[in-house]
C-alpha cells in the first residue's frame, strides 16, 4: 500500500537528516515533497492495469510476419539499490490474427520499467505481457541497459552494459526466427 505524496515526503526529511544534512536551509526545504513525488511518478507502474492500459489498442489484422519495434527508451529503478537503470528495449512478436498498437508497446514497456526491478524480471515481463495480450506464436524481447549502481558506486565502471534477453514460443523454438530477429535489431547502430 503506497503512501500519500506528504507522508512519503517524512521519511525523505528523515532520511536528508539521516546523512547530516540540514533539511531546514533554504536548498532543501522543499526537497522531501519533490523527492517523493518524484519516485512515486518513477514507481507509477504498480498503479497500472495491464488490460486497461492496452485497452481498445488490440486489432484485427491478417499480418503474420515478424513486426520489430526498435529503441524503445527505457528508464528503471535497480531494486537493490534504488538507483537508475537506463537503456534501450527491443521488442518483436508474431502475430496470429491480433495486432497491438504500436504506442501501446512503449506503454507496456514503461508499466514494468517504472518499478522496482532487476533487469531480468522486467525482461521476462515484458514478454509474457505482450504474448498474453496479442496471443502472439512468438514474442522476443531485447534489453541493453546501463546501472548507475555499477557506474556510480561499487565497481564504477562506465562502459559496461548489460544485455538480457527474453524468447517465447516461436523465437525460442526456431534458431532461423532468432536469427532474424537479432539480426534486424543489431543494423543501424
Ligand atoms: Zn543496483
Amino acid at each position: 500500500m503506497s503512501l500519500p505524496v506528504e507522508d512519503l515526503a517524512e521519511h525523505f526529511r528523515a532520511i536528508i537528516d539521516g546523512l547530516g544534512e540540514d533539511p531546514d536551509r533554504e536548498g532543501l526545504q522543499d526537497t522531501p515533497t519533490r523527492a517523493a513525488k518524484a519516485m512515486k511518478f518513477l514507481t507509477q507502474g504498480y498503479e497500472q492495469d495491464l488490460a486497461e492500459l492496452v485497452n481498445n489498442a488490440v486489432f484485427e489484422s491478417a499480418m503474420d510476419e515478424m513486426v520489430v519495434i526498435q529503441d524503445i527508451e527505457l528508464y528503471s529503478m535497480c531494486e537493490h539499490h534504488m538507483l537508475p537503470f537506463i537503456g534501450k528495449c527491443h521488442i518483436a512478436y508474431l502475430p496470429q490474427g491480433r495486432v497491438l498498437g504500436l504506442s501501446k508497446f512503449a506503454r507496456v514497456v514503461d508499466m514494468y520499467a517504472r518499478r522496482l526491478q532487476i533487469q531480468e524480471n522486467l525482461t521476462r515481463e515484458i514478454a509474457e505481457a505482450i504474448e498474453n495480450v496479442t496471443g502472439a506464436k512468438g514474442v522476443a524481447v531485447v534489453i541493453e541497459a546501463q546501472h548507475m549502481c555499477m557506474m556510480m558506486r561499487g565497481v564504477e565502471k562506465q562502459n559496461s552494459r548489460m544485455k538480457t534477453s527474453m524468447m517465447l514460443g516461436q523465437f525460442r523454438k526456431s534458431q532461423a526466427t532468432r536469427t532474424e530477429f537479432l539480426n534486424l535489431i543489431s543494423n543501424n547502430r
